[in-house]
């Protein structure tokens, strides 16, 4: 990441919130926007259900936040029931589109495939693809966690030929760190498969913008400690930041963190610059 480059910092909504409910999650953080409380250096990007993109939408316009849907169909319109487009999600507001949640991998069946196709047609469509991507308990413990990572980031891009994205946000968020079930990591936990997630995005996307990001627990006592200590462009939260007021206070510590981690490489820039 560049010195100059944004943090991420981004919500699912997952399976959560009525339309009052997300209108009012929504209305929250514009009054944030709107009294300078939101730092920076942050950016913020929320993905609500498909029901409540387009009034969250509304909400949010012109406060930077960004707007993302949690999933979509590959294909074009047409005779699939209960599935919206990926075209369909942008008409609606979103610019993001989620793919390969773990979630969706284990409940729903997600393949790899699956999500290799959904990259292409969220790009075609305009779409920044938000590629989830993270080895299962039984995958780590058989040390299989950095061949499964390489293996997800290239298989999701492979299918994409010539065309690129404006911007690929990729998450790493090993299963066994999501949801209540999971347990927080520790940066050096996660370190290594943040490494390989960003080597195969190097090798793969080389040129295009990107961003990894790291997903799994995060809170408010684990926050600062995932920001200072790993080399990672953004987070991905889900239950802490349910409540508006819960993102609003994440991002607050991130940029407190933030101000932590560039101390030594500011030190280490000027003992570069300046060897005699
Ligand atoms: C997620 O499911 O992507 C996630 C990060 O959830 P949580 O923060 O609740 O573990």
């Amino acid at each position: 990441m560049t010195a100059a480059a944004p943090f991420r910092l981004g919500t699912s909504w997952k399976m959560t919130k009525t339309l009052g409910e997300a209108g009012a999650y929504a209305d929250a953080l514009r009054s944030a926007v709107e009294a300078g409380s939101v730092p920076p250096e942050v950016r913020l990007f929320v993905l609500p259900a498909a029901t409540a993109l387009a009034a969250v939408r509304d909400r949010l316009a012109g406060t930077g936040v960004a707007l993302g849907a949690q999933n979509a169909h590959p294909g074009p319109e047409g005779a699939v029931t209960g599935e919206v487009s990926m075209s369909m999600v942008r008409d609606a507001g979103a610019s993001i589109v989620e793919i390969g949640h773990a979630e969706r991998r284990t409940l729903l069946g997600e393949t790899d495939d699956m999500v290799a196709d959904k990259v292409v047609a969220a790009v075609s469509a305009g779409l920044t693809p938000l590629v989830c991507v993270g080895e299962t308990t039984a995958e780590r413990a058989r040390g299989g966690t950095e061949d499964v990572l390489a293996r997800q980031v290239r298989s999701a891009l492979s299918r994409l030929g010539s065309s690129r994205p404006d911007e690929l946000l990729v998450a790493y968020e090993p299963h066994w760190a999501i949801g209540s079930g999971g347990r927080a990591a520790t940066p050096d936990e996660v370190a290594d498969g943040l490494a390989t997630v960003r080597q195969a995005l190097a090798e793969e996307m080389a040129g295009t913008p990107s961003a990894v990001l790291y997903g799994g627990s995060v809170h408010p006592g684990n926050v600062a400690d995932l920001v200072t200590g790993l080399d990672v462009d953004g987070l991905f939260v889900g239950r802490a930041a349910w409540t508006a007021s819960g993102l609003l206070d994440l991002a607050r510590r991130c940029a407190e963190a933030l101000g932590e981690r560039r101390t030594p490489d500011l030190v280490s820039a000027i003992v570069r610059k300046d060897p005699r």
